[in-house]
């Protein structure tokens, strides 16, 4: 098998593209773009462009890239390599699969976002020389991929996972799954926004209003850490509710699953420390003493680029679930 591949990261909010040598997870290039609420068409366009720019900025010819991985957020199926529902993007049955092996001839391997950066921490991150792991990202939403014994862990049905909708609060805050009280109602990055612009709104002062005044736009990870550095009360506040609620998902998982790993990734897991810090105390102290003194907690070891590089590792690891 040839050793480069291209691996894309679908989110929410933004789609990034790398060329990946898959024997190291080296990543020779990488390319971003914004996403938001676009339709189909425009998001296979996208996709599109940001691999033919990955394959130009990585100087590597066409013909010594062995496949295309995609990691999408939404549900997909990964047999007919389609993307069936992505909200957060309006894409509803897209069949990347064919549009992409028509545009550039080489095999495609879909999977689920989370699933798909849980690979890349367990070949290439800190999951290493771990068998029963949980990675939980936070995000737009909140989510998980599960390793059982070394393997990704899908369930009857390929959903396995779902962190984000453990109910936190009975009767609580509405979610988008339509049930009331998930976790990602509370802990997800959309949902400390919510809380910080409700407070300002409700005439509660934070410096972070002039943080996004700057360049008129949402509330960034970076904004939410220098809020906290001037001791900002509202965003001290929005960030402490949702480690509560976090720590509470977490040490449940702890308690059912008893994993010897879990790694926390997403953007304000990477950027803010107290958020991070927190978390993974309230979690140890809320859950069961043994479950909870046999497991370590971590962040991901390839940050960002977990997406990317399990994506274009979704060939091989496929082989390898076969073989
Ligand atoms: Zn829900």
């Amino acid at each position: 098998m040839k050793k480069y591949a291209i691996g894309v990261d679908l989110g929410g909010t933004k789609i990034l593209a790398g060329l990946v040598n898959t024997e190291t997870g080296e990543v020779l290039a990488s390319v971003k773009k914004k996403t938001q609420n676009q339709g189909s068409e425009n998001i296979m366009e996208k996709i599109i462009e940001v691999v033919e720019k990955t394959v130009i900025e990585a100087q590597i010819a066409f013909s010594e890239i062995s496949s295309i991985g995609i990691g999408a957020a939404g549900q997909v199926d990964r047999v007919k390599k389609v993307l069936i529902s992505a909200p957060n993007l309006n894409c509803f049955n897209l069949d990347i699969g064919q549009a992409l092996e028509n545009q550039f001839k080489v095999p495609v391997f879909l999977g689920n976002d989370v699933e798909v950066a849980t690979i890349g921490e367990i070949i290439f991150g800190n999951g290493i020389g771990f068998k029963n792991i949980v990675c939980i990202f936070v995000g737009t939403g909140v989510g998980s991929g599960i390793v059982c014994d070394g393997k990704i862990y899908g369930g009857r049905t390929g959903t396995a996972g779902e962190i984000g909708h453990i109910i936190v609060d009975s009767g609580g805050r509405p979610c988008g799954c339509g049930e009331n009280g998930c976790l990602e109602a509370y802990a997800s990055r959309t949902a400390i926004e919510k809380k910080i612009t409700g407070a300002i709104k409700k005439g509660h002062s934070s410096v972070i209003s002039e943080f996004i005044s700057d360049n008129g736009s949402t509330i960034k990870s970076k904004h939410i850490k220098r809020a906290l550095e001037f001791n900002d009360e509202v965003v001290f506040n929005a960030i402490t509710e949702a480690a509560e609620y976090l720590s509470s998902g977490i040490a449940s998982v702890i308690n059912f699953y008893n994993p010897e790993l879990i790694i926390l990734g997403g953007g304000l897991i990477e950027a803010v420390d107290f958020f991070y810090d927190i978390t993974i105390k309230k979690a140890h102290a809320k859950a069961l003493a043994i479950p909870s003194a046999g497991v370590k907690i971590t962040r991901t070891g390839l940050k960002d680029f977990s997406g990317i590089i399990g994506a274009a590792f979704l060939e091989k690891y496929y082989a390898r679930a076969i073989a």
